[in-house]
């Protein structure tokens, strides 16, 4: 198989030794009924279990798999960026979940679509199996980022997504340090679709987003794609500016022509406490784009890859 492979089917893996021989076998199964020549894009995020061992034995024994070892844990998102690099399609690039949730039999369906003119078939989940507190939290996120967000980014859609070739060199090219793939993914432009499907329960294991990274993966989905933050401060600022001068007004007309003193130290002490607060979170949010510019401007690069295996042979080899 020296030939580039027409798909590449990309999927991290953090931990998921557990989910992998079923993985494999669905894999197959998908590769065994289409005619495409397909390539499995794997990446190892710095797993701590046995994961990496599979994968390199897959690899050696398989050329249709193509796995890529990344020196430590990145994150999915990088994880994910790791992969679209590495990818060696020439017509489109299957980006999915390594925990099954995002079943990759529906590769055919995502194609059709992409036949009909389409740069990106992007996945939008009708139904979650999750529980009640992370969907209404996925729920609300979704709509809020919406609402405030400078790209359109769709409702209800993840990563999992078919992307053309030539979204993928876009999105290689771009070169930000805090990513959210699937509002870069918006970004690009192009004719994009939605398929809707319903998203499975994670076959084995547990999620390896811990509520930190869901934070801050939605952090970088605000901050990233929307200048809301900022100009709610201003606006904030603007209107606390309003009242206190209405309220001045009222107070010397009081004092001059009514001779009257407004009283109220508690009603003061509440109004320094509550702006100070306001300043505070100003501050903070300024804080965010500033850490923003700060880690881009060191320029590092996104990733470090230390082992990668394609065609069964090592293209790079772990040193010790
Ligand atoms: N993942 C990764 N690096 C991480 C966390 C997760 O590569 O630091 C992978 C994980 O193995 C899985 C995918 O990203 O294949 C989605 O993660 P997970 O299922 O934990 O997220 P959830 O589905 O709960 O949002
Ligand atoms: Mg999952």
């Amino acid at each position: 198989m020296n030939n580039l492979p027409q798909i590449s089917i990309v999927a991290p893996l953090y931990n998921e030794a557990e989910t992998f021989p079923h993985l494999v076998e669905r894999l197959n199964a998908l590769m065994d009924s289409m005619s495409l020549t397909i390539e499995i894009v794997l990446i190892d995020d710095g797993s701590r279990d046995a994961t990496p061992t599979l994968m390199r034995q897959l690899a050696l024994l398989d050329a249709r798999y193509h796995c890529v070892f990344l020196s430590r844990n990145h994150g999915h998102q990088l994880a994910l960026s790791a992969g679209i690099a590495s990818a060696r399609a020439t017509e489109a690039l299957f980006v999915i979940d390594g925990d099954l949730q995002d079943p990759p039999e529906l590769l055919p369906d995502f194609y059709r679509e992409m036949q009909q003119g389409y740069d990106v078939v992007y996945a939008v989940r009708r139904k979650r199996k999750e529980n009640v507190f992370k969907k209404g939290a996925y729920f609300l996120f979704y709509r809020l980022l919406k609402s405030i967000s400078y790209v359109d980014i769709p409702l209800d859609s993840g990563d999992f997504a078919l992307i053309s070739r030539r979204v993928a060199d876009v999105l290689i090219k771009m070169p930000e340090e805090s990513r959210y793939l699937r509002g870069m993914r918006s970004w690009v432009g192009f004719q994009q679709k939605g398929f809707e499907y319903e998203r499975d329960e994670r076959l084995a294991g547990e999620s390896k987003y811990s509520l930190k990274m869901l934070f801050a993966l939605a952090y970088n989905g605000i901050f990233n794609f929307s200048e809301f933050p900022i100009k709610f401060m201003t606006r904030t600022g603007a209107v606390a500016i309003v009242i206190s001068l209405i309220y001045f007004i009222i107070t010397v007309i009081k004092k001059l022509f009514f001779t009257e003193v407004i009283e109220g130290f508690t009603a003061l002490l509440f109004v320094i406490i509550l702006f100070s607060g306001v300043q505070l979170l100003a501050l903070g949010i300024i804080g965010e784009y500033v850490l923003r510019i700060f880690f881009q401007a060191k320029n590092r690069p996104l990733f470090i890859v230390k082992e990668e295996i394609v065609n069964s042979e090592y293209v790079k080899a772990d040193a010790v």
